[in-house]
């Protein structure tokens, strides 16, 4: 089997299929080529590709409608895939991004740009399948740990293993001990005979067993404190100090984790104990062992608790600009619009467009246009409150809700922004590119607005407005 990334080419264009066929296997990729829209969701779940090359309009097959059924697909709803367009239909590339295409190209093409933005999507595609694929794993682990504690912290594992041992070999004494070998102190993390105590430092001289039990590895079995010759130096100290040891026997069994974090479990028992035996010895190393998996869970647990949030950042952001995709920002309207009605409040939307965006892409080549998306991306970024939402509406499209802010708010910020924008060097000191922006701006309540798709339309409206005005302006 190979590893190399897979592609699969759907376009009609026989030529530009054999072209774009021979470019990537140059670069390392492996291709399957198709020209025809048929069977094509079948034909992706039969032979499952990395990426999808899909042309816009192919004779008999409506691209954006295979596009929409590829997203539609529970199975492969997370391919990236490009479209390929021939030079204008703007309305079709803007739509496609808005069904999930996660980029375009136009034809025709330019190699390096192409194998630039393969390689991005390729990229991005692969990192969201592995943070989804360990999410999984990890929440089915969530599901079993749960049935078993109910409890999520590692401190609360702590306190029901060293009750669970010391009930199970019924002593009264156990602790459960993290330390480094060859480190002179360690920490007591939870006793049962004292279950306030917490990150307890213990001077290691003072605990010879446990301080074998870490540089062997090995479970050791002290039967009488009194006579062990392992004591004998604490012995000569506990007399020195006047100390009465109540401590009869200990058990001190070394784990390590995965993690490579190790410790001890460390039992004893007192006078008024019976001593500890070797069948003890070998049930207290049963129920550790459990212990220890169940330590590895906790640990687990509360790295999949990060994973889990990565896993929907990166589902929720654009790849280019790091802003909300548009998908993201649907999801953000409709929360927003009940926040808004919910507690009769206001809510504006902004709609910024690149001017001339076109003409940038045609002067400096599309890669430049991606990295002013980018810095414009950032600009808007840096100039929202915590509560905004920034997001990635289109291909040279952005969107910016401000909860709680009315028109003269929404002004002032599209003001701001159209300022930082003009006065901002989106280009090199040898080859500078001044960038202009213009807003159109709608605000909920307005009765012209019911619902989310209302709102983006009326500031999409005012947005022309700004546009033929004469750009560089926002309009409301
Ligand atoms: P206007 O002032 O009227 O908005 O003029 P414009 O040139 O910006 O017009 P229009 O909105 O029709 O053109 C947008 C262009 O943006 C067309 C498309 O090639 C380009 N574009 C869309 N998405 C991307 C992208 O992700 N990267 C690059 N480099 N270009 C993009
Ligand atoms: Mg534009
Ligand atoms: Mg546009």
């Amino acid at each position: 089997m190979s590893l190399a990334p897979k592609i699969l080419v759907a376009d009609d264009d026989q030529a530009l299929t054999r072209t774009l066929s021979w470019i990537l296997k140059e670069n390392g990729y492996e291709v399957a080529t198709t020209n025809n829209g048929d069977h094509l969701l079948e034909r992706l779940a039969d032979d499952p590709v990395d990426l999808l090359l899909l042309d816009i309009m192919m004779p008999g097959a409506d691209g954006l409608q295979l596009l929409e059924r590829v997203k539609g697909d529970p199975q492969l709803r997370h391919l990236p895939v490009l479209m390929i367009s021939s030079m204008p239909p703007e309305e079709a590339t803007v739509r496609a991004l808005g069904l999930g295409a996660s980029d375009f190209i136009s034809k025709p093409f330019r190699v390096r740009e192409l194998l630039a933005r393969v390689k991005a999507h390729l990229r991005v595609g692969r990192e969201l399948n592995q943070a989804r694929a360990e999410a999984h794993s990890r929440s089915e682990m969530v599901d079993i740990l749960q049935e078993v504690t109910a409890s999520l912290k590692p401190e609360e594992i702590y306190h029901i293993l060293v009750r669970r041992v010391a009930r199970g070999l019924k002593i009264s004494k156990c602790s459960l001990i993290f330390a480094i070998a060859g480190e002179n102190e360690a920490t007591v993390v939870a006793s049962y005979e004292n279950p306030v105590l917490k990150d307890l430092r213990i001077d290691l001289a003072r605990y010879p067993e446990i301080r074998r039990a870490l540089d062997t590895r090995q479970t050791v079995l002290v039967s009488d404190v009194s006579t062990d010759p392992l004591y004998e130096e604490a012995r000569a100290a506990w007399e020195q100090e006047g100390w009465r040891v109540p401590t009869r026997s200990a058990i001190a069994i070394p784990f390590v984790l995965r993690d490579g974090r190790a410790g001890v479990f460390f039992l004893r028992t007192t006078e008024e104990d019976t001593p500890l035996n070797a069948s003890d010895l070998s049930f207290a190393e049963q129920v550790i062992k459990a212990a220890t998996q169940a330590l590895e869970k906790a640990f687990d647990l509360e790295s999949a608790v990060v994973g889990r949030e990565q896993m929907k950042q990166l589902a929720e952001t654009d790849p280019l600009t790091e802003t909300y995709n548009r998908r993201a920002l649907a999801d953000k309207l409709v929360q927003e619009l009940e926040r808004a009605n919910r507690y009769q409040t206001v809510l504006a939307c902004l709609m910024a467009d690149v001017d001339n965006f076109k003409q940038i892409n045609d002067v400096h080549g599309h890669l430049v246009g991606d990295s002013v998306l980018r810095q414009l991306g950032a600009i808007l970024r840096r100039e929202q409150r915590t509560v905004d939402v920034v997001a990635r509406y289109g291909g040279e499209e952005f969107v910016v809700l401000l909860p709680e802010t009315a028109v003269a708010g929404a002004r002032i910020f599209a003001d701001r922004v159209i300022k930082k924008v003009a006065a901002h060097q989106f280009g090199t000191a040898d080859r500078p590119i001044h960038v202009t922006i213009s807003i159109g701006i709608a605000c909920y309540p307005d009765l012209r607005v019911q619902d989310g798709e209302a709102l983006l339309q009326l500031a999409d409206q005012h947005l022309y407005k700004a546009k033929q005005d004469g750009r560089n302006r926002y309009r409301d």
